[in-house]
């Protein structure tokens, strides 16, 4: 098959676009799919510069969000069938430990990413558990369906369930043109918060109000933390951060007393310095969130079948041009999600 093969770790000159890989093969209780579309995450640049703990057995094949057709379901397969429509959920868990069982398989012990350890979606087929597999909202096209998964299961869970946001919240969306910045805005709007978020452009600023966000802070040109201390004195209810080094004490600055930080990327870096006294006397939570429960990821596609989320995708390229859509991820050139075509 055509894949995207990544032989060393490094810049984006390793992937090789190939017309040879093997084709993955089944297991009684797996489903092939033919892949429409994928969409790439900042994961997707970690794992290629293997700068994770973690890391795949080269060559490897990066992609986790994954829309395709059912090519081939194993026999235990009852969820789906050859030809039906689908989105993959990329978290790979093992489905029989008390974590798994508890709704909460996102702490797994053998917790695993498509396209992390296991070879991803950059390809013409991919192989996934058939619990993994959901049918895709008819309402989106193949590259808009493969745009949500990571990031709106990420965000729901440090949103929803870590932070618990309500009607009358006031919550900061650290960079909200970026995939994760898009499913914050959407997903706190439709909790009806009121959503601060930051940019670096004029053009980004007016994207993000479009989306619906209530203010908008320039992250480059203005003080973030001077600008939320004159809207809210008090400070903001939840910080949603996904910045990182740069960003994790401004965001624990931007918070009132009792208030929550969410975060889980590390864009620039992941050794931030914390005060320990001002986060202890302000009662603040500090909540690092990984993914979220498989669970989510079936309301969140019904909301965007019912309109109530919507897919936002800035670029699509084809499969053969991996290296360019990683440049210009790795650029911030983009506005939600950039997705490759698979041929
Ligand atoms: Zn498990």
């Amino acid at each position: 098959m055509k894949a995207v093969v990544l032989e060393n770790f490094g810049d984006e000159r390793n992937l090789r676009f190939v017309e040879d890989f093997p084709k993955p093969q089944i297991k009684e209780d797996e489903v092939l799919i033919r892949v429409r579309a994928v969409a790439l995450n900042h994961l997707d640049i970690w794992v290629r510069m293997g700068a994770l703990a973690v890391k795949p057995e080269l060559p490897h094949i990066l992609g986790s969000d994954v829309s395709g057709v059912v090519e081939e379901v194993g026999s235990l397969v009852k969820n789906v069938k050859v030809g039906d429509e689908v989105v993959v959920m990329p978290g790979l868990s093992c489905g029989v430990c008390y974590e798994c069982q508890s709704g909460r398989d996102n702490l797994c012990k053998d917790y695993d990413i498509l396209g992390l350890k296991s070879k991803g979606g950059y390809a013409q087929y991919v192989k996934v558990p058939a619990r993994n597999v959901l049918l895709k909202p008819k309402n989106l096209s193949f590259e808009e369906a493969c745009s949500y998964p990571l990031t709106f299961l990420t965000v729901w869970n440090a949103l929803v369930r870590k932070a618990q946001i309500k009607p009358h919240s006031k919550v900061l969306i650290w960079a909200g043109s970026s995939g994760v910045g898009v499913a914050g805005i959407q997903i706190a709007k439709l909790f009806g918060a009121f959503v601060i978020t930051t940019v670096g452009s004029e053009e980004k600023a007016k994207r993000c109000m479009k989306l619906g966000a209530d203010v908008v802070i320039d992250h480059y040109g203005d003080d973030v933390v001077k600008k939320v201390r004159e809207l809210f004195k008090e400070g903001v209810d939840v910080v949603m951060d996904h910045v990182g080094e740069k960003t994790f004490w401004k965001s624990v600055e931007c918070l009132k007393k009792g208030g929550k930080l969410v975060f889980f990327g590390t864009t620039t870096g992941s050794k931030a310095e914390i005060d320990i006294r001002y986060v202890f006397v302000r009662e603040i939570e500090l909540l690092g969130t990984y993914m979220g429960p498989r669970a989510d990821l079936f309301k969140i596609t019904e909301l965007f079948e019912r309109g109530l989320l919507k897919p936002v995708v800035d670029k699509v390229l084809d499969l053969s041009e991996a290296q360019e859509a990683h440049r210009y991820l790795e650029n911030s050139k983009h506005f939600g999600k950039v997705v490759l075509r698979a041929p």
